[in-house]
């Protein structure tokens, strides 16, 4: 590693380290980014690459919670918890469950509003830069549903979503069909979320790498951080397996793993790996036409170049990277449930990752009250790749000392769990 003392260190080569160095970089700081792994990688290589203004609602929800327990026994569900093992993650899930309440989720749609609209912004603005690169487009997520009960709370959400200046367009079985033709007949309706697009999460993240490398941002891959010396309130220089990095700021941006690293820096931050897989086909080009969400079986499936992808799934269970396949099975039977017309397809690649989960459901960004010179961005479980231009523009912000609306400020603020150790 070079000796030089950077302007900024950043932890964690994911969307959120990049983003940020992206942001940082533009207005001339020097900055490096360390990653443990290979570039692209982290929960941010992949996973669904959905583009979701139109999903607001916090992982914490009385739905969520009531669905939780409805699968906790089923080895196949969309959900699972591990509750051997681990006290902390015990203490995690009881905290989690006591923000499931309609005036948490009120509260939390509030803030994803804010963070969503800008972001988006953010995300056209790249896509004008590099779009064509990470086959990034705006052409809607269509919500499916093979159940006319589902279909129908659907179209009651559509309605609210649409007062919300959200459009979302409700479409019976033949109108679905129609713009969709691989769609199963049992799928009985479906919800066109208009604002809501995709992009090939690899693609993106390649991309991006070498922009921060063109405005002279420093990328070290296999470079993982073990710790920091902290002297008088401030981190001083982070400890590595490549030796010891100097800087004047620190930003902790490594995903799942972002509490681990902070509990060595002193500082203790509820962060929850939940593990999703995804599953990458080889597809012709015209397989679809939209990204869609499989609502009963929460899965996605995202069209990428001569690809489609299905991931899903949300496993509390640490760092357990084991790849059931009895999951694997169950996510393609869910494909051939909905998308028959498919066929077989020869699978290009699977994957598991691990989203970055808080406890109230809201990411944590922002600088911590001590060490000083320390920041942290993560905690953004299943919007992680949506949400990464602002968090990143955040970030900048706050390194530059501007801050945020003040709402947004408190509600994302990573002290607000000091007092719970
Ligand atoms: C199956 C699945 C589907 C998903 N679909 C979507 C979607 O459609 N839309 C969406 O918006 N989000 C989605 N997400 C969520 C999204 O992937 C994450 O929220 C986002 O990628 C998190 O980005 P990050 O930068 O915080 O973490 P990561 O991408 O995990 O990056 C953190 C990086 O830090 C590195 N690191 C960790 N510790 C150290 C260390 N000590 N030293 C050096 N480096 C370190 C890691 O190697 C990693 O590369 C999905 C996630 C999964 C699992």
């Amino acid at each position: 590693m070079g000796s030089a003392k950077r302007d900024v260190v950043i932890v964690g080569g994911g969307i959120m380290g990049l983003m940020t160095a992206y942001f940082l970089t533009q207005k001339g700081a020097s900055v490096t980014v360390l990653e443990k792994g290979r570039l692209p990688c982290g929960s941010s290589y992949g996973n669904a690459g959905l583009i979701v203004p139109s999903h607001l609602q916090p992982l914490c929800s009385p739905a969520n919670l009531k669905e939780g327990f409805r699968h906790l026994f089923n080895p196949v569900g969309p959900f699972s918890v591990s509750l051997t093992g681990d006290g902390r993650r015990l203490l995690w899930l009881g905290r989690f469950a006591a923000h499931c309440t309609e005036a948490h989720v009120a509260r939390a749609v509030s803030v994803y509003r804010d963070l969503a609209d800008r972001s988006l912004v953010l995300h056209d603005a790249l896509a004008e830069l590099g779009g064509s690169h990470y086959e990034y487009g705006r052409h809607g997520l269509l919500c499916v549903y093979a159940s006319k009960k589902g279909f129908q709370a659907a179209c009651e959400e559509a309605e609210a979503l649409c007062r919300a200046g959200r459009p979302a367009r409700v479409l019976e079985a033949d109108a679905l069909r129609r713009l969709e033709p691989s769609l199963a007949d049992a799928v009985v309706g479906g919800i066109l979320q208009e604002p809501d697009g995709s992009l090939n999460p690899s693609a993106f993240m390649t991309w991006l790498a070498q922009r921060v490398r063109d405005q002279g941002g420093q990328i070290a891959e296999e470079t993982e951080v073990f710790g920091a010396e902290v002297s008088q309130g401030r981190v001083v220089r982070l400890r590595t397996n490549r030796g010891p990095v100097a800087g004047e700021q620190f930003v902790v941006a490594a995903g799942a793993w972002s509490g681990i690293l902070t509990g060595r820096m002193g500082v203790r931050l509820p962060v929850e790996p939940a593990k999703g897989f995804s599953i990458t086909y080889e597809a012709p080009l015209d397989a679809l036409r939209h990204p869609l969400l499989l609502e009963e079986a929460r899965v996605a499936v995202t069209p990428m170049e001569g690809a489609l992808r299905l991931a899903g799934v949300l496993e509390l269970s640490g760092f357990d990277d084991a790849v059931p396949l009895r999951r694997l099975d169950a996510m393609e039977r869910d494909l051939t449930t909905f998308l028959p017309s498919l066929g077989r397809l020869a699978v290009r690649e699977i994957w598991r990752g691990f989203r970055p989960c808080t406890p109230d459901g809201l990411p944590v960004i922002g600088r911590l009250r001590s060490p000083k010179n320390l920041l942290v961005g993560s905690g953004h479980a299943t919007k992680g790749m949506f949400l990464g231009p602002v968090t990143g523009e955040l970030l900048a912000e706050f390194l530059e000392g501007r801050s945020p609306a003040p709402s947004v400020e408190r509600a994302v603020d990573p002290n607000r769990f000091a007092h719970l150790f």
